[in-house]
Order: C-alpha cells, then structure tokens, then sequence
C-alpha cells in the first residue's frame, strides 16, 4: 500500500547538511517525494510503501548530521501526490536560515581526506563540509549564502563548484567549499610583517622547534602558540603576555595524548569531541609525563582541546602538546583581523601563521568542565553562539546587556534566548565597541527589535550605561537575582524555589555589594532570605586586587585590632593605614560576598596577598584543600527583627586565625572552610523547607565554578531529600548574567 507524508522538522536543520541527508535517506529507501528548506525549518514530502515510509520517519532522527539540533518533527498523512523522484526544491522565501550555526570543528569524513595523499585535498588546511567548517565566523549577514560571508572572496573552482550543486555530495551548498586550486592559503609573516619565503606550515614548526612563540590563526581568532614541553618558551610567553597566573590552554593531537596526561572519563571525552569542541578543564594524572609548572601554576586541572581545524591537525601532528593561548595582552580582547594582529601582537608573536580567509567575528574558545555529573560550560563562545537556548514562555523581543565582565548579551525571540558569544570585559575600549556592533549585527540577522532593555542595577556597569542610553524602556535587575533565574529558566522551573546564590560581588538593593546570598522565589520576584555577613573593603577595588586587605579586614571585624595587628601575619607596607581605614570606616564599601571570603581565608592562610586575577586566591584554596584533614569550621547564625538571616563568618574567621598561628597546614584550613560551607547550605536549607515548604534549589554565581563545593553541596542537599539544580549550559559565572535578565524579564509582566 502506498502512502504520502508531509514532514516539516524544526531546529538547527539549515546549513548543516540536513537536505543532502533527507535526499540520501529517501532515495536509499525508493521514496519519492520533495525536500526544502523554508522559513520554519526543513518541509519535505515523502510517498512510496508504507513499510517504507515508516522506516523513512522512524530513521529521520536517529541518523540526522550530528551537527543538526532537531527541536520537533511533526508530519500529516496526506493523499498521494504522485511524485516519481526525490528531488532537492529551491529554498521558500520568508525569513530563511534565521537559526545560525555555530563553528563546527573538522568532521571525520574531511579528516580522513586531508591525510589521504589520493585526495585532491590532501594536507589541505581549509577542508571543509556542510557538517564541519567554518559557520558564525565568517557569516556577515542574511540569508547564509556565500556572498554573505567573507568566502566571497574566492570563486569555486570547476570541480568545487560540481560538489556544491550537487545534491547526493557532502559538499552540497556548503558555502565554505573550498580546495587548494580556488580557496585560501597559507601565508608565513614575520614579526616585522614580511612574507618569508618556503612553505608556512614547514617554517612554523622549524619556528616553534626553536623555542618561539607563534601566532596562528585560527577559526574565530588568533592563538600564541609555543611547545608545551619547553619551559623557557612557556615563561616567555608569560612575561610577554603579562599574564602570570592563569593557566594556559594546551592543544594535544589526539586522544590518546590526552589520557596520557589527563584522568578522562567517557563523558569527558564526548564532550572534548563534541563538533564544539571546547577547552576541556581536566585533572591531571598522576604519573604523567611531567609539564613545564608555569603552564598552570596551582591547578590540579589543564585546559586541554584537541585539534578543530584542518590547519590544527596538520600543526599539531608533530608536537605531544602545543599551548594555544587566545592572542592578547591581560584583559584585551584576542586579535582576529588581520590588519590589526599584526600592530597587536607586536612584542608577543616571533612570527605569525596566518591566511586569506577573512574573519568576520571574534569568537573566543569555549571553556567546559565536567561537574558533578553533568557539563558545565564556563565560558560558552565559539561552537555555541548563537544556538539559541531555550526561554519557555517567553513572548516579547528583548535585548539583556549583561554585566561588566565576562560580558555576553542575550536576544530573546518566541521562545528562544538567543546568547552571544563571549564578548569580555566591557571596560576594555575594544571590547566596549565590540559589544555595540555585536548588538547590532545580531539584531539585524536575527530580525528582532527589542521592546525593552534589561541591564544590571550597578549604575556603573557600560552595560548598565549602554542600556540607559538606548532609549528603550529599560528594566533593572539585581545581579544575583538574574544568577538565580538563570538556573530557574535553564531547568524550566516556575515554581519558587531557594536560590543560594554565591558570587564575587554585585550590586545590592541597599547599595552594598552583594554576593552571599539566599533568595527565595521565581524568575518574577525574589526575597532575600539570608545573606553574609558584610564585610568592609578597605579601598574598594583595590581590596580585590589584593586580598590581604580583606584578610586583615575580617580578622579586625572578628578579633578586634589585637588580632589583625598580630606581627606573625607579616601584612605588607601600608597596613597600618588600611588599619585605620578600617577603624574610621573611610573608603570601606560593604560586601557580602563568599568571593570576598574566600579571598580572606586564601589570604590569611598565606596564599596570594596579591592576585592578578579576580578568584585566583579561590581557585588556589581549592587546589590546596586536603581532604583528609578532620573537622570543619562554624558560621553563627543572627536574626534581626523584619530583617534577612545574617550568616556571621567572624567565629570561622577566629578560629581559621587560630589554626594558622599555631601551624595547622593551609590544607586543612582550606578543607574546614569549605566543609563550613557546605553544611551551612544543608542546616539553611532544611530551616527554609519548613518555613516555605520549599524543596527545590537553585545553586548560581561564580563561587560555584568551585567543584569541590558544586559536588559535595549538590550531593549532600539531593540526600537530604531537596531537587538540586545548576547552570549547565549557561555559565554560573556572570557570563550567563544576560540569559538570567532576560528571564526575570519576559516571566515578571514588565
Ligand atoms: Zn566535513
Ligand atoms: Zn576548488
Ligand atoms: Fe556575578
């Protein structure tokens, strides 16, 4: 008996390679019938035995292009219509393609091509299909056509243009379709900016092998890269770079390599593979073969990726692990046109790898970890953006601006949220503009015109100013309640929930900083339950720069000044005045952040009186914290009158005093703390269940990129009977701030 179906299938199914697949699917099971893209999706139409057809919809979903997001899949039986082929149609007019890929890194299809020496791509470093290449990078607008994009560049030659007619091959409307007679090459510059002579690749590795520092470009950006077993190169490019602590990324060649170096479990390694493929931060094993210690000075953790690129495969083949570092000083954003790496990068690349092939848009490396029990990604950027999330019931074009650092904005459209690629810290010139054109580039290519503009309450925020000044009506949102709804919309939660959101600071309805925080409520309205404890800031930022200050701060609050002036803490110069900064409340803003805690304790254990990053002293207490250690320290508990909780550190902090000054290891100090913590979440936890018949919780904030709190909390709360939820694919730290505003925005009826 012979049937008809008419399909449409929603979700990333554009630009993908999804119509090539249909074609194949159909004509493998002698289906008749039509395919096209249209504004909604993928329609098609399939007719011939109904055995047929069933297998045709059964097999749809389990073999689509791994790169393809199927949202629905919903079809009609209809009379037959007659068709005697299967047929590839012209595109429907409308809003086309108005989902964008991602990146995607390198498939095994172009892999295998690119070390066949058969192939007329062999050793090719910009092979690409429509399941793998470059996508967001190099799209400059609407519809994703490649006149669109900075391939434009380049006319396809007769046999590319072959492939990308034709509807049965891989490469069909593969708009980065390229080859070594008609696409983009390699170029081999020197610091000076001259073209050297020889073959690129051959004069990057001899480059390397030497002990410089390279930058290559890449996917959305340059990368410095140096060989990872050469310590004076690694320390160069630390003092070149300015950047001192943080861990550098590495880029092994393969999988095996990473297992060498790294625990990984299965989950691990999917993720690692995924066609994202982020920077993986995984432990370290024991027995490994030894690394330079300035690639990530106290971090039990690397940031590992593996290759993405054709170029990264043929790079990487001769090396056991490449640091592949973004390309910028501090805080810059990383360079990415090329005009402007080579001024850039002066004094930090020896030589550049670079190419023709324009890139249109910056997108950072993403970074991941695998967490109790799911992925978490901290900074979602290339291989995500601009696939959209999910934001139910949401109705209203929004725009949400984010904070200060870490910046990403956030789109909203129906249902979907639409999150930016990592934009940075917004203080940074370049990075300020970058946001503004961004904003615009996504409002023109996506269609959406805000209705409303949500930006943080931190009146000082260049978002907070951006917002103020476009002219939309704008609404505010607490930091921390746009943390917590950013897990509630993440998790599809409309019930109140706890929210215990732990953060560095943000700004408060009172005007302090918070960032210890316990809300109750929905994506609508919140309550402050409890909070820490303020603690003063002498100098303000310049107390986070150097939490030393913090340290004598908490031990003054908690000790008076016999303690805070004990002479075995050896403060540095100047410690006498922020002493009486502190006594006469000068230029002490109030925080009530764990962030600002946990730089106290790293401090007063005499880890990093000076950081160079912000959560550097929280990262290296949770790299030092012994686990075998016994006992735990204690938080009071104060009730004032029509007023939150307050959680009081100053017993934990006298006792962490008195562990330090009579020699207990900072390993131990480290753990007690840490234990402190998670059993004041139970004892809160249970406390507020009774009074507001809450059992679910909400865990958002920076402080949770700590693992060790993430895993023990989550464990400890879920035995206790309590529905446990946290970011997973939106960052917990501020750059999911964005999502979080849209959500309070498009749930509360503003
Ligand atoms: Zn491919
Ligand atoms: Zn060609
Ligand atoms: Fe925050």
């Amino acid at each position: 008996m012979k049937k008809s179906f008419s399909i449409l299938i929603t979700g990333i199914v554009q630009g993908v390679g999804f119509r090539p697949f249909v074609f194949k699917l159909a004509q493998g099971l002698g289906l008749a019938g039509w395919v096209l893209n249209s504004p909604a999706g993928v329609e098609c139409v399939v007719e011939g035995e109904a055995a047929d057809c069933a297998a045709f919809l059964e097999r749809l979903p389990l073999e689509a292009p791994g790169v393809s997001r199927i949202e629905s899949i919903n079809y009609t039986e209809q009379g037959i219509q007659g068709a005697a082929f299967f047929k590839i149609l012209p595109s429907k007019a409308g809003l086309r393609h108005t989902l964008i890929s991602p990146d995607l890194a390198l498939c095994d299809d172009c892999l295998a091509e690119l070390f066949d020496p058969q192939d007329r791509r062999y050793r090719y470093p910009f092979i690409n299909c429509t399941n793998c290449g470059p996508r967001f990078t190099i799209i400059e607008n609407l519809p994703y056509d490649r006149p669109m994009t900075t391939m434009k560049h380049f006319n396809m030659c007769e046999a590319c243009r072959r492939e990308y007619e034709d509807p049965a091959n891989r490469r069909f409307h593969a708009q980065p379709n390229a080859c070594p007679a008609c696409g983009p090459a390699l170029n081999y510059v020197d610091a000076a900016g001259q073209k050297i002579a020889g073959e690129p690749l051959d004069l990057a590795y001899s480059a390397l092998q030497a002990g410089q520092i390279v930058a290559i470009k890449g996917l959305g950006g340059y990368h410095l890269a140096c060989d990872a077993q050469n310590e004076a190169a690694v320390n160069t490019l630390r003092g070149r770079k300015a950047r001192w602590h943080k861990p550098f990324a590495l880029m092994l060649p393969d999988l095996a390599q990473v297992r060498l170096y790294c625990e990984i479990s299965r989950e691990e390694e999917e993720l690692l593979q995924s066609p994202a493929q982020p920077v993986l931060l995984l432990k370290r094993r024991t027995g490994a073969p030894p690394l330079p210690a300035a690639l990530a000075p106290d971090s039990d953790r690397l940031g590992i990726m593996l290759p993405y690129t054709p170029l990264h495969y043929l790079l990487t083949e001769n090396w056991s692990a490449l640091v592949m570092t973004s390309a910028n000083f501090s805080d810059e954003p990383i360079a990415y046109n090329d005009e402007d790496a080579q001024s850039r990068l002066k004094g930090l690349a020896d030589a550049f790898l670079t190419h023709n092939r324009p890139i249109f848009r910056r997108a950072d490396d993403s970074v991941a970890v695998w967490a109790a029990a799911a992925p978490r990604l901290l900074r979602r950027s290339r291989g995500y953006a601009p696939q959209p999330l999910s934001l139910e019931g949401c109705r209203r074009q929004i725009l949400a601006v984010g904070g200060q650092e870490k910046n990403t904005f956030c789109l909203t459209r129906g249902s979907q949220a639409i999150l930016s690629q990592h934009i940075g810290e917004l203080s940074d010139v370049a990075t300020y503009a970058e946001f503004q054109q961004e904003i615009a580039y996504y409002c023109a290519m996506f269609k959406i015109e805000p209705e409303l503009i949500v930006s943080d309450l931190h009146p000082d925020y260049l978002s907070s100013r951006y917002a103020k000044l476009s002219g939309l009506p704008q609404l505010k949102v607490q930091h921390h309640h746009a943390h917590f709804a950013s897990v509630l919309a993440e998790h599809h939660l409309s019930q109140p929930a706890l929210g215990f959101i732990f953060d560095g600071s943000g700004y408060g309805e009172d005007g302090h900083l918070w960032g210890g925080e316990v809300l109750y409520g929905t994506c609508a309205d919140y309550k402050r339950l409890a909070h820490l404890r303020y603690l003063p800031l002498p100098g303000g930022e310049a107390a986070i720069r150097e939490p030393w200050r913090q340290a004598l701060s908490a031990l003054y609050m908690a000790g008076g000044e016999k303690l805070a002036t004990d002479e075995r803490w050896l403060w540095p110069n100047g410690w006498e005045l922020v002493l009486s900064a502190l006594q006469q409340k000068v230029n002490t803003p109030l925080a009530s952040g764990l962030g600002r805690l946990f730089d106290a304790l790293a401090a007063l254990s005499g880890l990093y009186p000076q950081v160079s990053y912000e959560g550097q002293a929280a990262i290296a207490l949770e790299n030092i914290l012994d686990d075998n250690a016994a006992g735990s320290y204690r938080f009071a508990i104060n009730e004032y009158q029509e007023k939150p909780l307050e959680l009081d550190w100053r017993p934990l902090i006298l006792s962490a005093a008195q562990d330090k000054l009579s020699g207990v290891n900072p390993g131990a100090i480290a753990v007690r703390f840490h234990r402190a913590l998670s059993s004041l979440c139970l004892h809160l936890a249970q406390r507020f269940r009774e009074q507001y018949h809450a059992d679910t919780i909400a865990l958002s904030g920076g402080c949770w990129q700590n693992i060790w709190l993430l895993t023990q909390i989550q464990q400890n709360l879920t035995k206790a009977g309590f529905k446990v939820y946290s970011n997973s694919a939106v960052p917990t730290n501020d750059g999911g701030l964005s999502y979080g505003q849209a959500a309070v925005a498009c749930r509360g009826d503003y």
